[in-house]
């Protein structure tokens, strides 16, 4: 039997490389072996102990792979898009998140936001305690269950790309509940035209930014408090960046009145994960506008908000929690539609050896996205 290396969290701060069984594929199952996988913020929460999982666990939720055994019913049980059958050879990306159940109250009540289902499975974070242990991509192979979500790679998409799949959907998400869906005279979120402000430019700011320059936005601002970050944002789109800590509330409310008509951001995008990042949302966005917490996958904190400000200015305040599995398909098409350097977002490469650090190093400065090769 072939040996299959993953790197496991054993206990919070601990993660070590482990060897597995290889698993057969079963009848509705496939194995992938990974090329690429994204290293994301949560993963960094997971390894520190912060999040409600069982332990061990192969974290790795962002990837790409080469399909190296398919079950004889996988193709009728897992959602497959851009293709009629899986096939052993194809590249493919796996969406985090499974099929919802359609038993839960959420399922029957919500359909339309299969994220809230309480049965998901979601790879990366499910316990690799019992066989076929590999739900995770800090590992050599992959095991796609029944109820697994299958994009094909685009032919000639570079792999630098499709792995941005999943926090470009994130991020798609967070301008998506910004918009007002079949009321363009409304003056309610966004749209072409309209602008927008954005706390953060980490890789889901900048890509946030980027969908907002893909679909028309107006003025985007953005915010940060590292000026490299910055930079990366306005080569994705932004117009005007305002660096947190050379400016005060009052001059940053200055500046971003003068580009907004004097009266502040059709919509406010917290994409920092900061408290007070959120406070500030509601206090620049304009009368009328909306604001979308998308920053905040973890919970480091309160901060204190005037709730008069949240009625006074008639806003209406949205969360964003993970996907729907099929953004990705949009996600892909943007990929193939947009000359933004989308891929500029990536500042390291490292090898399946150094997982360990590609983890650790995220948050330092000059740190965006990192890219872990096999
Ligand atoms: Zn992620
Ligand atoms: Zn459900």
């Amino acid at each position: 039997m072939d040996k299959v290396k993953a790197w496991v969290i054993t206990e919070p701060e601990k993660i070590e490389l482990q060897e597995f069984e290889r698993p057969k594929a079963a009848e509705a199952g496939a194995l992938v072996k990974v090329e690429a996988v994204g290293v994301c913020g949560s993963d960094k929460h997971l390894l520190a102990g912060r999040g409600k999982v069982n332990l061990p666990l192969i974290a790795g939720h962002e990837f790409v792979g080469r399909v190296v055994e398919v079950g004889a019913k996988a193709s009728e049980t897992m959602a497959l898009i851009g293709m009629d059958k899986l096939e052993e050879g194809d590249r493919v990306i796996v969406a985090p998140a499974s099929t919802a159940c359609g038993k839960c109250y959420f399922c029957k009540h919500m359909p339309h936001r299969p994220q809230l289902c309480a049965n998901r499975l979601v790879y990366g974070f499910m316990s690799c305690a019992e066989p076929p242990h590999l739900f995770g991509a800090f590992a050599e192979y992959v095991y796609l269950h029944p109820r697994s979500w299958v994009f094909k790679v685009p032919d000639g998409m570079p792999l630098d790309k499709a792995v941005l799949a999943e926090p470009t959907s994130i991020a798609l998400r967070g301008v998506e509940r910004a918009m007002n869906p079949g009321e363009p005279f409304s003056g309610h979120g966004y749209g072409p035209g309209k602008s927008a402000i954005v706390y953060g430019t980490g890789p889901i700011g900048c890509l946030a930014v980027a969908h907002m320059r893909y679909t028309g936005a107006g003025c985007i601002i953005v915010t940060d408090f590292v000026e490299s970050r910055l930079e990366m944002a306005k080569e994705l789109g932004a117009d005007v960046t305002i660096n947190m800590s050379e400016t005060t509330l009052e001059e940053r409310l200055e500046i971003i009145r003068s580009h907004t008509d004097g009266v502040g951001p059709d919509v406010a995008l917290e994409a920092a994960g900061a408290p007070q990042a959120f406070q500030e949302c509601l206090e620049v966005v304009r009368r009328g506008g909306k604001l979308v917490e998308l920053g905040h996958y973890t919970d480091p904190g309160t901060t204190e908000i005037r709730p008069f400000t949240v009625c006074n200015k008639d806003i209406d305040i949205h969360g964003a929690w993970s996907i729907p599995p099929i953004l990705f398909k949009d996600s892909l098409t943007f990929f193939s539609k947009t000359d933004l350097p989308i891929t500029n977002i990536i500042t390291h490469h490292l090898g399946f050896d150094e997982v360990p650090e590609a983890i650790r190093m995220l948050g330092k400065p000059g740190v965006g996205k990192v890219i872990v090769n096999f």
